[in-house]
């Protein structure tokens, strides 16, 4: 029988200001059974892809993607948030509701050819993954998968992927 995810997803309104339903993984990252279904489930989708690598986002995007990578014996590489990463880097930004964000990327974190899924906790607009996706390619990477835990399916950020498969365990 196939694993009941999302009675691991906690929904809170107005969260983190009115207007907003905020989707948090934490009650699924609790259960220690449900974690590692979450894990192994993205590990799989992972090892089809035949993937050298797993680049994820930070913060939330470490918390799955650092197991996966380690379950398979592959590398991982974080995308970062400004002032946090030391040496050559490179860059992408996307835009928020307001404003802009910017990830950073080690240059040496990706060596070209090498296949990379990316991994976050949740799909919304696509903004985030779509600009860690931007960094992995500008290294030389080829972006085989992306994965994610949640996915908002009306905000159509999938729609920014349609050159790799797409893997998301609940979708609202
Ligand atoms: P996007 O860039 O619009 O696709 O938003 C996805 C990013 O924002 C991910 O890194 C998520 O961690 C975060 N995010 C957006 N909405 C939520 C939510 O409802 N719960 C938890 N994280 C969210």
């Amino acid at each position: 029988m196939a694993f009941n995810f999302d009675k691991y997803i906690a929904t809170y309104p107005d969260f983190p200001k009115k207007g907003i339903l905020f989707r948090d993984i934490t009650p699924l990252t609790e259960n220690g059974n449900a974690f590692r279904q979450t894990v192994n489930k993205i590990a799989d989708f992972v090892k089809s892809k035949n993937a050298d690598l797993v680049v994820a986002p930070e913060a939330r995007g470490f918390i799955i993607g650092c197991p996966v990578a380690y379950k398979l014996g592959i590398g991982f590489s974080p995308a970062r948030k400004e002032g946090k990463l030391p040496g050559k880097k490179v860059s992408a930004s996307y835009g928020l509701e307001y404003g802009k964000s910017t990830l950073y990327m080690n240059q040496s974190a990706v060596k070209p050819g090498q296949k990379v899924v990316v991994i976050d906790d949740l799909l919304a607009t696509g903004g985030t993954i779509g600009a860690t996706i931007k960094m992995v390619k500008e290294l030389g990477g080829k972006v085989v998968g992306a994965a994610f835990i949640i996915e908002l399916s009306e905000l159509n950020g999938r729609n920014k992927m349609n050159d790799c498969d797409v893997l998301s365990l609940v979708k609202y």
